[in-house]
């Protein structure tokens, strides 16, 4: 079943116009979702500040059994969610597959620390008095999700969220909205309260967020999408000192150094480059790699890709789906067109295919250290390369640009890598692993790739305010 209205206390509302969702493998319209207007962006913060009362107030066993539940739920019906996925977004099922058991994890972990939210107890350096720290949930806050992985970001904000006892708006993807309104679906039947969770659509997003915004009701805004519009919601949150969590793009270096095992190195950067077809904010997007080994690893990247089948998500043994739009793939496109005209050398791919879906190929190019498409986030199935003289070089250029998300570094001696990732100004670090994403580990980026972190057990602090009471008796 696919749900297309708003979900606001607890039920399906119809809003102020429907908008059509895409499958952009084919152009089709998969079904029309209510839009959100300023009375049902107004129902919503009524229902979660109306319900933030009782719910902050239930006990954590509670709410993590709450999660419990929607972890196996999800769990359950992973692969009708990874269809739905796999439609709105294009990405192909395994991907979409792998996201869902991603997403579900998120449920489950903070299950698990709904009830280890810890406090202090102390005796002040004086003696005489007594440092008592408690934290509490800073109450209403405002979920904004991005498009590339539309179930895994949303649960790594509800997950915690329902932990700490907020109540949270979320907002959607214009693009991939329905996969968040299932997941509603999923929170419904494992029995959240009306009111705690509430999803919205509103289009344009812009007028509907600065609204939220602007009531004094709320009190936290988590986001996950590009620099650009983090930028433009710091903004904005300043007015009202909004506390914020600030998940933005990223532009990861991929270095191979010149003891790495070549075949381990292409393993890892095929998964590290072509997860989520390349649209994730940990996608390697620039590779740094060793002068005695670049022609190796170029000739075995570039014939790994060439294996790669393309076609519609849901098509049997695909490997590389659709990109989420037109828009979004002829942006790809034309990083490349761009790149090529700066000298960059096209190895694979390169050509955007005719027909109606929106797809690209994988393409490798090498290019110099200073063609403008290591300064993008290519967001696509584009793997470009650039050789490197040292170890010192190949930092001094990974460390070069203002984005600080996650860093790849291939060695086969451990403590040469360590120094690398040390010397690495980001906020995850992979060493010989194509992946690292894990609930249980802080997720976050250092310099314009975001602010505070989710998963692990920094996760839920995003949604909690710290108390002292100093006591002298
Ligand atoms: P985006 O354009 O920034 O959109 C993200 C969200 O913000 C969407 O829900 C969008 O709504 C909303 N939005 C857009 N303009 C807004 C405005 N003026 N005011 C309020 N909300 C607004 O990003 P995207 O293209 O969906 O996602 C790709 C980006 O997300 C990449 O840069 C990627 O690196 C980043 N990302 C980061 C992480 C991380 O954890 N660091 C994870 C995943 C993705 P509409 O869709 O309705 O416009």
């Amino acid at each position: 079943m696919i749900f297309s209205d708003l979900y606001i206390n607890g039920k399906w509302v119809e809003g102020a116009g429907r908008h059509p969702v895409y499958d952009p493998s084919n152009g089709s319209v998969i079904t029309e979702i209510a839009i959100a207007g300023e009375k049902e962006v107004d129902a919503a913060m009524n229902a979660a500040a109306a319900a933030f009362l009782t719910f902050a107030q239930i006990p954590s066993r509670q709410r993590g059994e709450m999660l419990r539940r929607a972890f196996e739920i999800m769990i359950a019906e992973a692969d009708d969610l990874a269809r739905l996925i796999s439609r709105e977004n294009g990405k192909v099922f395994a991907d979409a597959k792998g996201e869902v058991l991603y997403a579900a994890e998120f449920f489950r972990w903070f299950s698990e620390e709904a009830v280890r939210i810890e406090g202090d107890f102390r005796t002040s350096p004086s003696g005489d008095k007594r440092i008592i720290v408690t934290n509490q949930p800073i109450g209403v806050s405002l979920l904004i999700t991005p498009w590339n992985f539309p179930a895994a970001m949303a649960t790594r904000k509800i997950g915690p969220a329902i932990a700490a006892g907020c109540t949270v708006i979320v907002k959607p993807a214009i693009e991939t909205p329905l996969t968040t309104l299932a997941i509603a679906d999923i929170l419904h039947r494992a029995g959240v309260p009306a009111g705690v969770v509430n999803v919205i659509t509103p289009t344009p997003a812009g007028p509907a967020v600065t609204r939220l915004l602007e009531d004094p009701r709320l009190k936290n805004l988590s986001f996950t999408g590009s620099t650009q519009v983090g930028k433009i919601l710091l903004k904005q949150a300043a007015d009202r000192v909004i506390r914020t969590s600030m998940e933005l793009g990223g532009n990861a270096p991929f270095i191979v150094l010149d003891d790495a095992d070549i075949d381990e190195a292409v393993s890892g950067a095929m998964i590290a480059k072509l997860r989520n077809g390349g649209a994730a904010c940990t996608a390697a997007n620039r590779f740094y790699v060793s002068k005695k080994v670049v022609a190796q690893f170029t000739e075995k990247l570039t014939a790994a890709m060439k294996e790669i089948k393309m076609a519609s998500g849901l098509t049997e043994g695909a490997q590389l789906g659709a990109c989420v739009s037109v828009k979004e793939r002829n942006k790809i496109a034309d990083l490349v067109t761009a790149s090529i005209a700066q000298g960059a050398d096209v190895k694979l791919g390169g050509k955007t295919p005719a027909g109606d879906g929106a797809f690209y190929p994988p393409t490798v190019l090498t290019v110099a250290a200073d063609n403008e498409i290591l300064k993008e986030e290519i967001f696509g199935p584009v793997a470009v390369i650039v050789t490197v003289e040292s170890d010192e070089q190949a930092i001094a250029l990974a460390n070069d640009t203002e984005y600080g998300l996650i860093s790849y570094i291939y060695s086969a001696d451990l403590g040469r890598a360590l120094k690398v990732a040390e010397a690495m100004e980001s906020g995850m670090v992979a060493i010989n692993r194509g992946v690292i994403s894990d609930p249980a580990a802080p997720f976050g980026g250092y310099k314009q790739s975001g602010l505070g972190r989710e998963g692990g057990f920094d996760g839920v602090h995003e949604f909690l305010e710290k108390k002292y009471i100093g006591a002298a008796f």
